[in-house]
């Protein structure tokens, strides 16, 4: 538990949230502030910042918790699709230092866009560069 978390005072229930569903070790519950209806946010209970600070089991139950719950948050507003993701560190976009899943419900021709366009420009890389990226990471 963070003192100053926002996500660490709802889940202790002194922040009230609209929740809609919960699980031994994570929260879910409708953002404040919703990109479109039904935006939903997940979280593991436990105050974590990064993908890289939660434990595999917590992982896992956070995960598990968004593959049942997108097709519902999908259908009680009738959404033709969903955006699930994640801004994992600030300069990604993360206002909130408690780890959270967005599942965003899309709707045809509502204007958005594909989760491409959450990065800046292009980078214009060869391949060789690419597959050296590709190395790094698998010897890593
Ligand atoms: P981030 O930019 O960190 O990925 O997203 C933070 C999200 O949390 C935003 O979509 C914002 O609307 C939502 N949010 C911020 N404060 C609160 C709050 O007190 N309650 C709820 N339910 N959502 C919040
Ligand atoms: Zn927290």
């Amino acid at each position: 538990m963070s003192e100053e978390c926002i996500f660490c005072s709802i889940v202790d229930g002194d922040i009230p949230a609209r929740t809609v569903h919960e699980t031994d070790a994570a929260l879910a519950f409708l953002d404040a502030n919703p990109l479109a209806p039904g935006h939903t946010l997940v979280v593991p209970k436990a105050h974590h910042r990064q993908i890289e600070d939660l434990p595999a089991d917590l992982a896992q139950e956070v995960f598990d918790v968004v593959t049942e719950l997108t097709p519902h948050v999908r259908s009680v507003v009738d959404a033709d699709a969903a955006n699930v993701g994640l801004n994992d560190g600030e300069a990604a976009g993360q206002e909130v230092p408690h780890l959270h899943v967005h599942i965003v419900p899309r709707f045809e021709g509502d204007g958005g866009a594909p989760i491409h366009a959450v990065a800046g420009e292009r980078p214009d890389l060869t391949d060789d560069e690419i597959d050296a990226i590709a190395e790094s990471i698998r010897s890593e």
